[in-house]
């Protein structure tokens, strides 16, 4: 099953792919982990986003498609995927439509996650990454049980620099400016699959499941 997987930033988009590429063997294929990688080694992609993702803006079209088409092209044909973070404009989702097209894959639904402003501060703000494996977590709702350091790898648990307060309001405006109008374009094909995404991760997850009748 090949999946979209969108909402705002907080929504939970990266904690619902992680379990969902547990449980249904699927690759998960996020564009701001792929760009945080780039950064990271210092590649001319990396240098060329920083100063967007820095910003809370978007990384220009151009640049997005053309790293989502080299991942999507060394997938095995029978590989499942989860895009987390893309299409986030509709230029790059019609982009998408056509890269499909050209690959003969398809997507089976948009997933959308539903979560008020206020608490996508809230989840922003507190969240924490781990610069070793990239494990997510919560200042409040899910600690590492030694602050700091990662329970999965023993890596450093950082706050991401686009998650400090001034740059969280621009990402959100950006999303709702660029973002939320890809909610009718998948509406439009029925696609769009709204899930609420309030409550505990794995009440998340269960819901997702039953609307695309995974479970
Ligand atoms: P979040 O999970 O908080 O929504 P991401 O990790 O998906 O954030 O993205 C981090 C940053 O990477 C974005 O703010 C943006 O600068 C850049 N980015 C990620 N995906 C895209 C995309 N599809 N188009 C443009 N920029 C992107
Ligand atoms: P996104 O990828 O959409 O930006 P994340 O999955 O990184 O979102 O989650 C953002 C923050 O919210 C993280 O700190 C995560 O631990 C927390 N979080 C994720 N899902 C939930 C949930 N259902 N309830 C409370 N907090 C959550
Ligand atoms: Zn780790």
């Amino acid at each position: 099953m090949n999946l979209l997987l969108f909402g705002p930033p907080g929504a939970g988009k990266g904690t619902q792919s992680q379990f969902l590429v547990e449980r249904h063997k699927m690759r998960h294929l996020s564009t701001g982990d792929l760009f945080r990688a780039a950064v990271k080694v210092g590649t001319p992609l990396g240098q060329e986003a920083q100063g967007y993702m820095d910003r809370g803006e978007l990384v220009p079209d151009r640049v997005v498609i053309g790293m989502v088409r080299e991942e999507l092209l060394q997938l095995p044909q029978e590989q499942g995927f989860i895009l987390d973070g893309f299409p986030r404009t509709v230029a790059q989702a019609e982009a998408l439509d056509q890269l499909l097209a050209e690959l003969k894959k398809g997507i089976e639904a948009c997933v959308f996650l539903q979560v008020p402003h206020g608490d996508l501060v809230s989840r922003l703000a507190g969240r924490r990454v781990c610069t070793g494996c990239g494990a997510v977590y919560h200042v409040a709702s899910k600690p590492s049980a030694k602050e700091g350091v990662c329970d999965l790898c023993g890596g450093e648990v950082v706050q991401r620099p686009d998650d400090k307060e001034e740059v969280i309001s621009t990402r959100l405006a950006t999303y709702e400016k660029s973002t939320q109008p890809l909610k009718e374009f998948y509406a439009a094909r029925n696609l769009l699959a709204e899930v609420d995404g309030l409550g505990d991760a794995e009440e998340v997850l269960k819901r997702i499941e039953s609307s695309l009748k995974l479970a």
